[in-house]
């Protein structure tokens, strides 16, 4: 058995016999999933796109997507949430490596990421990646950081706020992009990406969340008020997010295999409801053989595989400059994976009735998390359908 085979198992197993029988429960109380890392963890998981050389697993973009999809069949949450944490170390590992820099960026990146890696491989340290912030302009690539980070005798301070910061409280590291303070106009091409330590003075988290879906996600405000890091913290060269976003764009695709495995979960759902295999769900009726929701799972059908299709082949072209046809179908993914995995789940409610929205089936949850995936700067179906439009009749 491959490695991916052995680490899809692994998944499967978790997922069954540990996420899902929890979900519901952090869902219920808006919990962050604690006890699923602690498994993740003594799996190795939290390494599982470091580099080898730097004691992690060396997981491939694209084998990550299957992993992550796989987990977002059993708990969106969970998959959410390990996304932050998991990209942020695909960022500074893979796709850093593709990226141009000097010699001496290139040896002082090795030092910083060693360090950082041993943290989370030997230490278990959890990384939280806030960059949305209450002007979405930058998180959609659209304008500069508003959270600054000026350079100091010995590192930098960085003041600003962040929301929506998923896994909050509950991260060792907040890997947090902001501007560097100093030039004539702020720039997205000065941004730097430094990792603030969970208990880093003038640090804080505020607001509640109590939200529609991915409740478990616990992502509320963080403040930052003039907080010292040290240069080692940056996770990537000054620069070089700018680069990547532009260079490496299916870096931020990463949080729709959360969503391809919900839709297949949607469809799953459906057809174990009406063969009547569910636990706490009805047994089998005249549904399962009525013409009218055969033709309707069969729609499903037709949309999950098309999605898986599009999924799969995405994926697999993730690379350094990629062409722009697939940097296109890579925002058609995106747009087709968020969209359609809402749409399984709100058919699944009608195609199994009324029997089926109760709390102690999952239905209901997967519809709701579903409806997030729409949510998700910077590549919100709307800014999908821009570019798509755009970039279409462009021409080049
Ligand atoms: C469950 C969940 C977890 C999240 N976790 C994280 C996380 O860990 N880290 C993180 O950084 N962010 C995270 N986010 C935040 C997310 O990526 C968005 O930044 C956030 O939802 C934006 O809030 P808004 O839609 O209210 O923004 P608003 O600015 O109020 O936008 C309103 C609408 O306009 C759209 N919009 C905004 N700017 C533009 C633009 N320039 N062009 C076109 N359309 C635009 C928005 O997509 C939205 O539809 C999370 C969000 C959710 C729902």
């Amino acid at each position: 058995m491959d490695q991916i085979e052995e680490l899809l198992g692994v998944t499967r197993e978790l997922g069954r016999d540990r996420f899902l029988p929890r979900a519901a429960e952090y869902d219920r109380d808006g919990r962050f999933p604690t006890e699923n890392y602690a498994d993740l963890r003594d799996a190795g998981f939290l390494g599982l796109v470091i580099p080898r050389e730097y004691g992690g697993l060396g997981v491939s973009y694209a084998d990550y997507a299957r992993i992550s999809a796989e987990l977002g069949f059993w708990c969106g949450t969970t998959a959410l949430t390990f996304n932050m944490h998991t990209s942020s170390m695909l960022w500074s590992g893979a796709l850093a490596d593709d990226l141009p820099m000097t010699e001496t960026q290139r040896r002082q990146h090795n030092e910083n990421r060693s360090r950082i890696y041993a943290g989370v491989v030997e230490a278990g340290h959890i990384f939280a990646q806030p960059f949305s912030e209450p002007n979405s302009a930058a998180a959609a690539g659209k304008a500069p950081f508003g959270t600054e980070a000026t350079a100091v005798e010995g590192g930098f301070r960085i003041s600003g706020r962040k929301h929506f910061a998923s896994l909050s409280g509950h991260a060792d590291y907040y890997g947090v992009l902001c501007t560097l303070a100093g030039a004539e106009a702020p720039s997205a091409s000065n941004t730097v990406y430094l990792a603030v330590a969970k208990d880093a003075p003038g640090f804080s988290i505020h607001g509640d969340w109590d939200v529609l879906g991915m409740r478990g996600t616990v992502s509320r405000n963080l403040l930052f008020e003039d907080v010292f890091v040290e240069p080692g913290a940056q996770l990537l060269p000054t620069g070089l997010y700018y680069q990547a976003a532009r260079d490496w764009p299916h870096m931020f695709m990463t949080l729709c295999p959360t969503y391809m495995g919900i839709a297949r979960a949607a469809f799953d759902f459906t057809c174990r409801y009406l063969r009547g295999e569910l636990d706490g769900a009805p047994p089998a009726g005249a549904a399962l053989h009525s013409p009218t929701k055969q033709y309707a799972v069969a729609n499903m059908r037709i949309k999950l595989e098309q999605a898986e299709a599009l999924f799969q082949r995405a994926i697999s072209e993730a690379r350094f400059q990629p062409a722009k046809s697939q940097r296109l179908r890579a925002y058609a993914t995106q747009y087709t994976v968020m969209e359609y995995a809402n749409e399984l789940c709100r058919e699944a409610i009608r195609v199994c009735g009324g029997r089926a929205i109760f709390k102690n089936l999952r239905l209901e949850r997967l519809y709701r998390d579903s409806r997030c995936g729409s949510l998700m700067l910077p590549w919100t179906p709307d800014i999908c359908i821009e570019r798509l439009g755009a970039e279409s009749l462009s021409g080049e």
